[in-house]
């Protein structure tokens, strides 16, 4: 059987695993929308993937990233453990490697990483504001009645430009009314949109940083044709979008996991295809062992406890069995 390395992206939106083989290509991938339940949806995409590979491919290292990287790392025996960060510059580095300035915009978060002769070098993350990320347009697209995968092309059909206060949501939203009462056309407000959510990128995540081109577009907003236009317009500059734009964190970590497991020389630590028959539950409790009061996330596995996270001084990490093996293998 062939090598596969498994790398997943538990993003509070979507959830993305991909395989890929000893030659980085990619053999199986899937995207799916993160309905709240993060350890089902990851053990029905595994029983796609298994049977899509029946007995060709063997898991030889997994990668977990992503907001809730730390649960499926732990209940995969995931190798690498590592922020998103990492994950998507070292997929966009692979793909472009004289990138410079990534930009990441997905339906909640927005990132900006600087990268220099390959290395990342300074980023920026937002967690917070909204109106810097794909859930500010999907907002407005719903209060204007136009179906999100509508709104980009829509935008590129402005014959004029308008300026939307776009600082914060509801702004936008009375602004965007007021432009329409004096007569903009739809197009026109939706490109106003899309160059207010580059300002608001900007002034959030870009500020006084240095960015240069080779400039890469990535995350599920790269799909929208007028906020690829709005970004071209503010750095004066092409801006390229990646074939697999929107998958880009489970590619990296697919990668640095094959990394991992080859300069190590290790095994991998992957429990096998039968997690996806285990039944998994969490519970959390607040620890009062000092005053940190820590929210201590308890993992179940078959109603025994296999993980345990959230505790600043590891006490309660510590006292699970085995633990330790899983611990000392992920990063930050
Ligand atoms: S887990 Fe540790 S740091 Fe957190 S409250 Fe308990 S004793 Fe304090």
């Amino acid at each position: 059987m062939e090598n596969m390395y498994l790398g997943i992206d538990i993003g509070s939106v979507s959830i993305n695993v991909i395989a890929i083989d000893e030659e980085n290509e990619i053999i199986f991938k899937s995207y799916c929308r993160n309905s709240g339940e993060p350890v089902e949806i990851v053990k029905s995409v595994l029983e796609e993937l298994q049977e899509k590979i029946k007995n060709k491919y063997k898991v030889n290292g997994v990668g977990v990233t992503g907001s809730g990287r730390q649960l499926i790392g732990y209940i995969l025996g995931a190798d690498v453990v590592k922020n998103e960060i990492t994950a998507h510059a070292t997929a966009t580095i692979h793909y472009q490697p004289d990138v410079s300035t990534i930009f990441e915009i997905g339906g909640q978060d927005s990132k900006l990483i600087i990268v220099r002769d390959g290395i990342v070098t300074d980023f920026a993350m937002n967690t917070v504001c909204a109106a810097g990320t794909g859930s500010f347009l999907d907002h407005q697209a719903q209060r204007l009645g136009i179906e999100i995968e509508e709104f980009g092309k829509l935008a590129l059909k402005a014959e004029k430009d308008v300026r939307i206060a776009g600082r914060c949501t509801v702004f936008a939203e009375s602004d965007m009314i007021s432009k329409q009462q004096y007569g903009f056309t739809k197009a026109e407000i939706i490109k106003g949109l899309s160059e207010a959510l580059v300002r608001n990128y900007f002034n959030n995540l870009v500020r006084g940083k240095k960015i240069k081109p080779v400039y890469v577009f990535q995350g599920g907003v790269a799909a929208n044709a007028g906020i690829k236009a709005a970004l071209e317009k503010e750095v004066d500059d092409e801006v390229i979008i990646p074939g697999d734009y929107n998958v880009m964190g489970a590619i990296g970590i697919a990668m640095i996991a094959r990394n991992h497991i080859h300069k190590n020389r290790i095994e991998t630590n992957f429990k096998g295809f039968t997690v996806t028959k285990d039944s998994f539950n969490t519970d959390s409790f607040t620890c009062n062992g000092c005053p940190n009061m820590c929210e201590v996330i308890k993992v179940k596995a078959n109603g025994k406890t296999i993980a345990m996270t959230g505790d600043r001084c590891n006490k309660w990490s510590n006292s699970v069995q085995n633990d330790d093996k899983m611990l000392g293998n992920t990063g930050a």
